[in-house]
């Protein structure tokens, strides 16, 4: 069984129409991509799957649970994570204190050092608040905050969008870490060349329908 399985998914955002009878699934220790032109609805797909969207219709089995129609925090109990677009991290916060309150609700929850081992660079700005990062730094962040909740998937929306190629390296290299780690992941990226280096499978977003599906591999 898959661990995520969904079919006949739609979404809307009012009157319009935006994903269209969705299949998708990710296996798990899978790593797949999501791709496709701005405003094709791959933002959209993931807030669907996080329950952030109510889809309109469809199923949603994860980890063989029906969870389309639930709420997010119900969502992300039964383990799955989204890294929204906007880097989302308390501003206010330090980065110590962001990563603790991120696991204060989990179930499973990484230690803290677990995370500095994956980020050096957190560690070395722990006590800096979270305004005072850089955008790179920021999106550790993020990409921590979830990982520290111990998801089963995590849902990633354009991760190295924004950020130096030498901090995208870094980024890469740490996802193919914790791929092969075991961490099951959904990409969404713009910078394909980054997408299909770490991806075993692709799909292809268009207009809302899925155009493409297929094995990355050479
Ligand atoms: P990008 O690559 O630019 O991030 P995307 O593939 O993630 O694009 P979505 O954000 O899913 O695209 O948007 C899909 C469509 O839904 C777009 O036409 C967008 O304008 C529309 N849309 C997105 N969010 C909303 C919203 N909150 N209300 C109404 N329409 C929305
Ligand atoms: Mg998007």
């Amino acid at each position: 069984m898959s661990m995520l399985d969904v079919t006949g998914l739609n979404a809307h955002y009012g009157d319009s129409h935006i994903l269209f009878d969705v299949a998708l699934r990710v296996d798990r220790n899978e790593v797949v991509a999501l791709l496709g032109r701005n405003g094709a609805g791959k933002s959209t797909m993931l807030k669907s799957l996080m329950g952030v969207v109510k889809p309109s219709s469809g199923s949603i089995l994860f980890d063989g649970e029906q969870i389309a129609g639930r709420k997010s925090h119900t969502i992300a109990r039964a383990g799955m994570q989204l890294v929204h677009e906007d880097r989302r991290i308390f501003g206010s916060l330090n980065v110590e204190e962001n990563l603790v309150l991120a696991g204060l609700t989990a179930k499973g929850r990484w230690p803290l050092d677990r995370v500095y081992e994956i980020f050096p660079r957190l560690k070395e700005r722990r006590t800096s608040r979270g305004t005072d990062l850089s955008g790179g730094e920021q999106q550790m962040l993020a990409i921590g905050r979830a990982l520290v909740r111990d998801p089963k998937i995590i849902l990633l929306d354009e991760p190295f969008e924004g950020l130096a190629p030498v901090i995208v390296q870094d980024l890469v290299r740490t996802c193919r870490e914790l791929a092969m780690a075991g961490q099951t992941i959904i990409l969404v990226e713009q910078n394909i060349a980054a997408a299909l280096t770490l991806a075993t499978r692709a799909y292809i977003i268009n207009n809302g329908h899925i155009a493409h599906e297929g094995p990355t591999g050479e």
